[in-house]
This record gives structure tokens, sequence and C-alpha cells, in this order.
């Protein structure tokens, strides 16, 4: 090759160079400049060649370059001959350009010159700044992350961990480094420390794990929801690592514990709710060992809430729970249910039952002092025994409830359970509930049966009569349904309702053109003593518009001997509406006649039982004094119960007014009775 073949090769590679290429000579003169130190520097190539070098430096390293030229010259000691090194240019504009700088030195024609390659940094500069940034936003990230996030090598050391980590274990973030994180767990079965090196050991084929693990931290110990996921070691993608992402669940737990005991206690006394207490009861019972139910009723709890506030009954609760756990020294299983409270306790034999259920209402009935005031319960107990009695958990607990009330109802402190009293209560319940039914279906009909005139065997009114036709236990009489009707509620329910029944079949007879009837209805003693009675009479009157002489009341003796101040004010009201009552059942109740004449009434029914004994002597003489007294007292007189002929004639005799009996009708249906068509 031509030595200006060669010199066109050179400037070509000069040219096609990416980096810039200067060369100067041994003063520091610049004697070429390629294309590449155009575009870097900003000058071109005529502006600078002949020019001094320093041109392209900052002023600090310019005023130093001579120094080093010289010095170089003068030892021949490179200082940066051959050395590749960062240093800064400077752009015509002013600016600085980070720079590769590699300096090569050639003697060309007896010259020494210095050939400067440089290499642009500022794009790799900006990049890495910008790596920096993003690394230091990844950072700011993780460090703020209000989750635990570690990470640990094959020996479960610790290779990183965030300030939450840090924070959560109460331990520097330097101190953690390469300690194991099973150290850190409070974890004795090791769940962690296995289920971490199984990963480790299944070679990718187990890349996330999930575990739940307490701790060690600076308070009590942190209970972390763990994730673990193999990820590329950060070093040495061979060497994988696994990342954990944790959260402290503590406070989520230590809630959910709350809401479960809250879900399962009362949140008065601390006891457990009934939902509870039967699971609870299941799992406590051994099967071969005795225990006993206890049943407390405390009585008086409504009473208190009423007069002194709810809060007061609220005290008197808690007071009542904790002379319960003072009392039993043994362990135990305490439920509440509203005022009353369960308890099972495990016992030698039905005597330590019984004395234990004494202990506790005794306690029980000490006197409550609240707000100044000192209050008393009234407790009765009732025991149902394990397996005696039964050995399910929901039997026995209906079997000390109906003792508790057997208790209640025989003035007992304590009662164990009696098979008998029970039967004769679920009885009771069964037909309270299926009597509601039956009146919310209207399946319950109303009979009537007529009282008879004397002496004129003419009808002058009718008694409305119920009669239940039960679907399983068939026609079951008013005598046993309505006392137990009338325990409950649904007295009212049913005295509204056959009061309706009368007043509709009044209305219809007016409508159909037929005499309109009389009609005795019998009322219920609760109910009969409630103002609200004459406010639904009169509403029913304006419905179905109907006189007031058609509808009567009956009400039972005995009921009268209860009297109240309300009842009185209920007699009143009827006497204005022109509502007439009478006295059922008369004789049975030992009330004096001279104290009836003072009531509001119009008739005197005598019962069925005198009526029965007419033909004794004894019989005769009281029936014919009842009967002259109630005339005496300007009472209407109606003999109850006449089966026979004799019976209505020797009556007649006596001047007794109306009879009611099968002798002249049994009770029909209504309609029939009646005649109305439907
Ligand atoms: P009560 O009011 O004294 O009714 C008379 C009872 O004697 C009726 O019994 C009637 O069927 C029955 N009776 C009538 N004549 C004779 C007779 O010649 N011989 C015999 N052995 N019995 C006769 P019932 O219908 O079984 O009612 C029983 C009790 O149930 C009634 O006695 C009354 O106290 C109550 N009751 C019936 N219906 C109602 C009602 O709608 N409301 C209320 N509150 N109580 C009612
Ligand atoms: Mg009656
Ligand atoms: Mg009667």
């Amino acid at each position: 090759m031509k030595l200006s073949e060669l010199g066109d090769l050179y400037s070509t590679l000069l040219e096609a160079a990416v980096d810039a290429i200067i060369t100067i000579d041994e003063q520091g003169f610049i004697t070429s400049f390629n294309s590449a130190a155009e575009r870097l520097f900003g000058y071109s190539r005529d502006e600078v060649v002949g020019r001094k070098v320093n041109l392209l430096m900052p002023p600090d390293t310019a005023a130093r370059h001579d120094r080093y030229l010289q010095n170089y010259l003068s030892t021949r000691k490179p200082r940066v001959i051959g050395i590749g090194r960062e240093v800064e240019g400077q752009h015509r504009n002013g600016s600085r350009i980070p720079l590769h700088f590699s300096v090569g030195e050639a003697v060309h024609e007896g010259k020494r010159t210095f050939i400067g390659i440089c290499h642009d940094l500022s794009k790799y500069r900006e990049i890495v700044e910008q790596l920096e940034e993003t690394e230091q936003r990844y950072r700011d990230i993780v460090e703020s992350q209000k989750q635990l996030i570690c990470r640990v090598d094959s020996q479960l050391r610790i290779t990183f961990a965030n300030a939450s980590f840090s924070q959560v274990i109460g331990v520097q973030h330097d101190a953690l480094m390469g300690l194991p994180l099973t150290e850190i767990a409070d974890d004795d079965e090791h769940r962690l420390g296995h289920l971490l090196a199984g990963m480790f050991r299944a070679h990718g084929n187990l890349n996330e794990v999930n575990i739940k693990v307490t701790m060690k931290s600076r308070d009590s110990g942190a209970l972390v929801d763990w994730s673990f996921k193999r990820v590329d070691g950060a070093g040495d993608p061979q060497e994988p690592e696994l990342q954990g992402f944790g959260i402290d669940i503590s406070q989520q737990e230590a809630a959910l514990q709350q809401a479960l005991y809250l879900r399962n206690h009362d949140y008065l006394t601390g006891f457990l709710n009934m939902r509870a207490f039967s699971s609870a009861m299941k799992a406590w019972i051994e099967p071969r060992r005795r225990y006993a139910l206890l049943h407390l009723a405390c009585g008086r709890f409504e009473m208190i809430n009423r007069q002194y506030g709810y809060d007061a009954g609220d005290n008197v609760i808690v007071e009542a729970a904790k002379r319960i756990r003072l009392t039993l020294i043994r362990p135990n299983l305490c439920a509440r249910t509203g005022s009353d409270m369960l308890v099972v306790i495990g016992v030698r034999d039905n005597e330590e039952a019984h004395d234990t259920a004494l202990q506790l209402v005794q306690s029980l009935e000490r006197p409550y002092r609240v707000n100044g005031s000192s209050l008393r319960l009234d407790v009765v107990c009732g025991i149902a025994l394990y397996p005696a009695d039964s050995a399910s958990q929901e039997t026995l607990q209906n079997m000390a409830s109906s003792a508790a009330r057997d208790a209640r109802d025989h003035g007992a402190t304590a009662a164990y359970f009696d098979a008998d009293y029970h039967e004769d209560l679920k009885k009771q319940m069964e037909i309270e509930q299926g009597l509601k039914e039956a009146l919310d279906n209207q399946d319950i009909e109303v009979y009537l049966q007529p009282k008879i005139g004397l002496d004129d065997h003419t009808v002058h009114s009718y008694e409305a009569l119920v009669r239940w036709q039960h679907p399983e236990r068939g026609f079951i009489s008013p005598a046993d349904f309505i006392p137990i009707a009338e325990r409950s509620a649904l007295g009212q329910k049913l005295d509204r309702y056959v009061l309706n029944i009368a007043a509709q079949l009044i209305a219809r007879c007016r409508h159909q053109s037929r005499p309109v009837p009389v009609i005795a209805v019998n009322v219920t003693a609760r109910h009969f003593s409630d103002l609200a009675l004459p406010e639904y009479l009169e509403q029913l009157m304006r419905r179905y518009k109907f006189p007031p002489e058609s509808l009567q009341l009956e009400i039972t003796e005995g009921m009268v001997m209860q009297m109240r101040q309300t009842t009185t004010q209920v007699m009143e009201r009827l006497r204005t509406l022109g509502i007439q009552v009478s006295i059922d059942d008369f004789g049975t109740g030992y009330s004096s006649l001279s104290y009836l004449s003072h009531l509001l009434v119009d008739e005197l029914k005598i019962d069925k039982v005198f009526i029965d004994d007419l033909q004794s002597e004894r019989g005769a003489t009281l029936v014919r004094s009842v009967i002259a007294i109630a005339k005496a007292n300007n009472l209407r007189i109606t003999a109850e119960g006449i089966e026979t002929a004799a019976q209505a004639r020797i009556l007649r005799g006596m001047d007794c007014d109306m009879g009611q009996g099968y002798f002249f009708a049994r009770p029909k249906p209504g309609h029939e009775v009646l005649g109305l068509s439907s």
C-alpha cells in the first residue's frame, strides 16, 4: 500500500470512528480533529487545529494540562499516557462533557504526537443515573412498605430485610443480615424452617408457600402471615433465594379473637351465650362422669329494669355472675340467657347437685346494692342430671328449665327434673303454640248454646263457646286450653277472636232479616281488667252496627275475687256502653253474695255442680237461697248444666229465670243455630 493510500485509509477510519480522536503535538497544539470530535465539542476542525488543546477542557483541568505535558516531556514518566480514565471536557457552549479519555503516544517523522480518544460518557452517565434513581425508587417503595419484606439464602440466612422487618422484629438492619430467619421465629415445631428448606430441596418444583408464624418481636411476638417465593439470587442466578412477604396480622388476629369471643360470650357477664353453651357442653362432658345442669331462674329482673332502669338491671346481672363464679370452686361452664343463668358442674351424686343449687340460690338472693338502693332477686333453681335424666345437652337444658318452672310453681327453692311435670309443661307449650296458629288461621270455631226462659221455654240469648279441632290431638276441650291461653297473652287474642265472630253473627242476622240474637261471650280474667276491652267493644259496635244489648260478657266468679282497680273501671265503662255482664260458675269461688251485689253485674249463673245436687235436700236449699238473694239484688239468674226435665222443673219452681244445658240444647255451630245461610 502506498503511503498516500495509507493516509486516505487513516483519515477514513478517523472519520468513521464513533469516538472523538484528537492529536496534539508536544506543545499541546491540536494537529487533527475528527468528525466525532467536532460533534462532541461543538467546534469545526478549522477552528481548533493549531490551537491549544486546553480549549477543550474546563478551566480547572486546562490550567493543569500544560504542567502535565511539560512534566512528561522532561521526566518521561507517564501520568496519563496509556491509561484510560474519566475526565471532563468542555463543549464550545461551556457545558461540561463527561468523557472516558485515553492517550497514546506516537513518533512520526521525528516528531512526538499524542493521540487522545474521547468516549462520550454523557448517555452512559444518564443511564447510570436513571438506574440509580430507579433503584432508589424501588428501595423507597420496599422500605416504606408496612409489610415485612426479606430475602433468605439457602442457609435461610437473611440477605435483605426492609425497614418494617427490622422495626417489627426490633433488631437493627445490620444485625439482621446473615441471621437465620428461623432464629427470630417463635416456632417450637420448626414449621418455618422445614417449609423453607423444603422449597430449596424441591429445586424449583415448589415456588411459593404461605405460612403464619409468630415472630419474636419487641413486644410479645407478632403473628406474621408470610408468603415466600423462590427468586433468582441477586449475585448469582444459580443460587436461588427466597423472598418473603409478610403481613403482621397480630392486630387482625386480636380483633378476630375478640369478635370470636363476643360471638360466643355474653358481653355483660363473660359467661357463654346459649349458642356457644351447647357446643361447649358437648366438648366438656366426659361420657362416664356425672354432671348436673342447673338452671337458675332469676325473677324480678323485669321489675328492676322497669323501676330502676336497664343500667341497674345490668349491674345486678354482672354482680350475680360474680357471685356464681365465687360460689363454684370447681371447674364449670356458665351461660346466661336473658335473666337466667345456666351452670354445668361435675357432681358425685344428686345431693351434691342439690346442695350446690341451694348455695347458688342463697348467694344470688342476697341483696344487691345499686345506686344506693338495695335490690333483691327472686331465684329458683331447676336441676337436670347427666346422664340419669338425659345424655343429650339440648334435652338437659329443657329439663333444667322445666325443673326451674316446677320449683317456681311449687314455691320450692330448687327442684329436680320431674318427667310428669315436664310432660304437662310440654303439652301446655304445644297447646299454646298450636292455639296461636289456630287463631291466626281461623281454625277455631264458635258454637252457640241457648239460654232458655224457664217459664216459657223460649230462647232469650246464646252463650258462645269455642271449639278447637286440633289437627293431631283431635278435639281439645276449652276447659283444657282456656286456662293455658289465660296464662299467656293469648287470652286477649282468643277473646277478641270470639267477640269478633259473635259480632259478625249478630250483623249477619240483621242483614239476613233474622231476629237479632243476644250472644254472651266468655272473657278471660286478665283481659277483663284491661281498659282496652271496652274500647275494643266500642270499635266492634261501630264496625258491625249492632245494639249494645245484643252482646253480653261472662266473667268467672273466681276472677271477680281477684278484682283490681281497673276491673271496676272496666265494669263502669261497660255499664255506660250498655253491655251486660254475667258472673259465671257462681258458687265455686266462695264469694259472698252481698259482695257481688255491689258490683255492676246483671246476671248470676249458678254452676253446674249445684244443679247436679238439686235433688238432695241440702243442694236444693242452697240453690233456693242463692236465687232469693240474687233476686233481692235485682240480678237475673241462670242455672247452668240442666240435663233433665226434673232439674228444669225444680228450678222453675224455685223462680229461677233461665236455664242452659243439654236438656234444652247442646252447643252447636253458631250459623247453624241462628239459621244463617252461608
Ligand atoms: P262455661 O262458660 O261455664 O260454659 C259452660 C260449659 O258447660 C260449656 O263447656 C258447655 O258446653 C258446658 N255445658 C253446657 N250444658 C251442659 C250440660 O248440660 N252438661 C254438661 N256436662 N256440660 C254442659 P265448654 O264449652 O267445654 O266450655 C268450658 C269452659 O271453657 C266454659 O265454661 C268457659 O269457662 C270456657 N270457655 C268456653 N268458650 C270460651 C271462650 O270463648 N272464651 C273464654 N274465655 N272461655 C271460654
Ligand atoms: Mg260461660
Ligand atoms: Mg259456667
